[in-house]
């Protein structure tokens, strides 16, 4: 009889220090799916989920999805969202069990208003449930806060490994692979997780150049090479969560209880403490941007800035205005912005329609001390409905919905003379993402290649698809936003002392 599997996600990247609650609302603006819609929203993309599916049919499974969750990164996750998506999967393991595994795409660094470690919570009530034998095969991002907790309840942790996030498929699939062959009773799988005196490090995970995070990898393929060795994630940890297990760790999933693993995942996370004030990462001002794009934007080949301190891939608000209002007062030319959050600028645009000149207060609603509101006269030069799929080569094929969408433009010339230079697109959206697609700006009629200066807000997820075009790379971080690396101005308090950098 082919073996039955429970395929499911709940996954959030939650900064603690943000106001804004995660709720029902938020995972159903984001991803919020149940049963064969799973099949239905991933199948064909190179999502982890997509993965476990294709995993199914290779090896003759019967899968079973349950309930797929993920919001934008924010703050705490509402207790009624925890018990909502926990409530769905025990039910579904109570009426469509047994199942002989469980697969499940988890993001590592979930807090929620009750409960500090949010994937050790869920995993703990799911294996009450079915008990110690079956297995439970879990997907993490690598900027996971990975817990004792987390590593003693699943058979099979393996987190991405690149960053930006391009392996997620890839990861899936070994994820399931470890399971199959743990069902086929090839392997008894057991995961530990080692974590250091640091809050940051290992480069916050970048892969894009050579340097800590890269080193951590190679030393860890090296040891994946040990036959006792089943797979070893790096994560860079989540530093924006005010918990006590935040930072960098190292995950062994061994063949079996055997000592050496632990002494494994040791030498590699003292190698990644010894590093931890390496890093590939180069921020600026404001002001240095603005000379930056000023004497080195081209037309078709771009300076790329990225709002590296309200990334909302991050928890960031989307909508502090410090970079953008640097651009606008410096009246750039051939510029494009994406996105700045504001529902009602947007509802404001579209209730003006396309061609209308309008005058809107954009932004710094969330929080002005991160960028105040700041006054633009435009023209609305598209209204879309703000949905779309990723085509880059992070999350491709995945859909995005973004809500009613506007682009104004501000500095430039009236629709009618549209094709002379322009002054900046700003791309309005009425839900918070990262844009780290080009398809932020297409999907709205805006020209990549026409443009001098293309700005967004990412840290870091953006080069998958802007390095391709991008003269240059510059991050800004100034203002004071949710994911600024100026760690000692945030107010932690659950952090364990002493950790690095702040003592
Ligand atoms: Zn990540």
């Amino acid at each position: 009889m082919s073996k039955r599997v429970l395929v499911a996600g709940f996954r959030h990247e939650t900064n603690t220090f943000s106001r804004l609650a995660t709720d029902l609302a938020a995972y159903d603006a984001r991803d919020l799916y149940y049963g064969d819609d799973i099949l239905t929203q991933f199948a064909g993309t190179r999502s982890e989920a997509a993965a476990f599916l294709d995993a199914g049919k290779r090896c003759g499974w019967q899968i079973v999805p349950s309930i797929y969750a993920d919001a934008t990164p924010s703050g705490k996750v509402t207790r009624e969202v925890f018990d909502h998506v926990t409530g769905v999967l025990l039910k579904v393991l109570d009426q469509q069990g047994p199942f002989d595994a469980i697969l499940l795409c988890l993001h590592g660094a979930m807090v929620a208003e009750h409960v500090d470690d949010g994937e050790g919570e869920l995993l703990s009530q799911l294996r009450d449930r079915v008990g110690p034998v079956v297995p439970i095969g879990v997907t993490l991002d690598l900027h996971a806060n990975v817990t004792d907790r987390m590593a003693a309840l699943a058979d099979v942790m393996v987190s991405y490994r690149t960053y930006p996030h391009v392996d997620a498929y890839h990861v899936g699939t070994e994820v399931a692979d470890l399971i199959a062959r743990t069902l086929e009773g090839e392997i008894r799988p057991r995961t530990l997780v080692a974590r250091g005196p640091m809050l940051d490090g290992a480069d916050h995970g970048r892969t894009t150049a050579p340097g800590p995070m890269t080193e951590a990898l190679a030393l860890a393929k090296q040891f994946e090479s040990e036959p006792s060795v089943l797979a070893i994630s790096i994560n860079a940890g989540f530093p924006w969560a005010d918990i006590r297990d935040t930072g960098p760790s190292v995950v062994v999933v061994g063949n079996g209880e055997n000592s050496n693993h632990a002494e494994i995942a040791s030498v590699i996370i003292e190698h990644i403490y010894k590093n931890r004030e390496r890093t590939t990462i180069e921020t600026v001002s404001v002001a240095d941007a603005v000379a930056r794009m000023r004497k080195r934007g081209k037309k078709g080949c771009p300076i790329v800035v990225a709002d590296f301190a309200d990334n909302p891939g991050g928890g960031g608000y989307g909508d502090a205005t410090g970079l953008l209002k640097g651009m606008l007062d410096a009246k750039l030319k051939n510029a494009a912005f994406a996105n700045i959050y504001d529902p009602d600028a947007a509802a404001a645009c579209t209730q003006a329609g396309e061609g209308a000149e309008i005058t809107v207060t954009l932004g710094g609603r969330l929080d002005p001390s991160t960028g105040a509101p700041i006054k633009v006269t435009g023209t609305v030069v598209r209204l879309t409905d703000g949905n779309f799929a990723y085509e880059g080569p992070m999350s491709k094929g995945v859909k995005v919905k973004m809500g009613s969408t506007a682009v104004l433009r501000v500095n430039g010339p009236p629709l009618s003379r549209l094709r002379r230079d322009s002054g900046i697109d700003i791309v309005i959206a009425s839900r918070r993402y990262q844009a780290y697609d080009q398809n932020f700006f297409k999907h709205a009629g805006i020209d990549l290649a026409r443009k001098k200066v293309v700005a967004v807000k990412s840290a870091h997820h953006f080069r998958a698809a802007f390095a391709p075009i991008a003269s240059d790379i510059v991050l800004v971080d100034e203002g004071g936003g949710i994911t600024s690396r100026n760690f000692k101005m945030l107010p932690y308090k659950k952090v364990r002392r002493p950790v690095w950098p702040l003592d």
